[in-house]
């Protein structure tokens, strides 16, 4: 029997053999058991099948790299999309194949919040979306995703913008002339006023087609074309100088505290749009007499330069919805204030364009802060600092 038993274990065949007593029930209990395994693996193997099946289908490339780096799998639109060629590149380095250093950097950073865009390294028509997961002991799921055609209607529409913008630019430009013309002469009251009114109006849109040709441009690009160091020290006494002009007979008490032995390095007319655009709404939204803060600060992780007021604050159910195009809190008290409602966009954008990142805190009846983060590789060290931190 044992023999029986060690035969039909060690054989190929499912079916146990049919044994008399003891020897029968072990069989068939053995028997139950490895059914259930193979039920098991059965199932398993149908779920893999299932899960390779439908990401092959995906018209997203998907990659599973190892830890090496080495490319373990990937579907057919990893093919099509990144040039990868079944079986022959199987368990090459990734990084020899996609070799935009661009990527390559983006691949060793280890954290992935943000996707990267980049157009294929096969077709220089097709603009790739990659986002990178980490999973198991270090190995990553890559998924590349073709946003061409996204891409090409986010063109169309910002060349509209940019388009009308401009358009606009030549008509208001002859209708202010006029207007100023006809202001400079002897006229009734009431027509004096219509034309005041006008000419107000008229600068209003000036300011309207001005930043939304300033935003077009902004968007065009993820990140500034070239980049230099910046006097920040400078950039921030002349906002500080505007911004008193702003507030006139307000009279806000506006203060500086920068860091001396440091500037930032991009665009400096970017970034001076940017910072005025806080400091100004500080001015507009705080009420007279209100003490304004602008810092520059570098600690050992980032670089900040920040606008805080003591004004009323904001509802905190407005924050996340600030920075939108023409979001405003109060439609009549923005629009009076000669705001145009993208200046906070613009100052995202800006700071993205830069490699950092827009904060925005308030408190209802205490004040906001403003603060815009950057990358320390956007900050150089001053060989001849200014004295210590510097107030004015
Ligand atoms: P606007 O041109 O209307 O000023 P922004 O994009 O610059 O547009 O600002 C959006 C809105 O955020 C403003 O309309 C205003 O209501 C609010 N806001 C901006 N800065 C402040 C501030 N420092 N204090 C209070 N509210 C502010």
């Amino acid at each position: 029997m044992l023999v029986l038993t060690l035969r039909w274990i060690s054989s190929k065949q499912i079916d146990p053999p049919d044994l008399p007593g003891i020897w029968g029930d072990l069989v068939y209990t053995f028997y139950r058991k490895q059914q259930s395994h193979r039920d098991r693996e059965e199932a398993l193997t149908s779920i893999i099948k299932r899960y390779q099946q439908s990401s092959a289908a995906l018209k997203d490339a998907v990659v599973i790299v190892d830890a090496k780096d080495r490319l373990e799998w990937w579907n057919s639109s990893a093919e099509e999309l990144l040039g990868l060629k079944p079986l022959i590149d199987k368990s090459k380095s990734i990084l020899n194949l996609l070799r935009d250093p661009r990527f390559i950097r983006y691949y060793k950073r280890r954290h992935y919040q943000e996707p990267l865009e980049l157009t294929s390294p096969i077709n220089e028509e097709i603009i790739l979306q990659y986002s990178i997961t980490l999973f198991g002991e270090g190995d990553r799921l890559l998924v590349a995703r073709d946003i061409s055609r996204m891409k090409q209607l986010e063109q169309v529409r910002q060349s509209f913008v940019s388009n009308a913008s401009h358009e606009l630019r030549t008509p208001l430009t002859v209708m202010r002339g006029y207007l100023e013309t006809f202001l400079d002469q002897e006229l009734p009251r009431p027509i004096l006023r219509g034309l005041q009114q006008m000419e107000q109006q008229t600068h209003r849109m000036e300011g309207l087609v001005r930043d939304m040709l300033m935003l077009s441009r902004l968007e065009s690009t993820r990140h500034i074309a070239d980049e230099y160091p910046v006097d920040i020290h400078q950039l921030l006494k002349d906002i500080k100088r505007d911004a008193l002009i702003l507030s006139g007979d307000k009279g806000h008490k506006i203060e500086l505290l920068l860091d001396p032995e440091h500037d930032l390095v991009g665009q400096d007319n970017e970034l001076h749009s940017a910072f005025s655009n806080l400091v100004f709404n500080a001015v507009r939204y705080t009420p007279a007499e209100t003490r304004i803060l602008i810092r520059w600060q570098v600690s050992q992780q980032e670089a900040v330069v920040s606008v805080e007021d003591t004004g009323q604050g904001i509802e905190a159910h407005h924050l996340p919805r600030l920075t939108e195009r023409f979001y405003r809190i109060d439609e009549s008290r923005s629009s009076e204030s000669g705001g145009t409602g993208l200046g906070l966009s613009i100052v995202k954008h800006v700071v993205i364009r830069h490699g950092g990142q827009l904060k925005i805190h308030s408190q209802v009846g205490k004040g906001s802060c403003f603060s815009c983060h950057f990358p320390l590789d956007h900050v150089i060290r001053l060989e001849n600092p200014s004295s210590p931190p510097h107030n004015d």
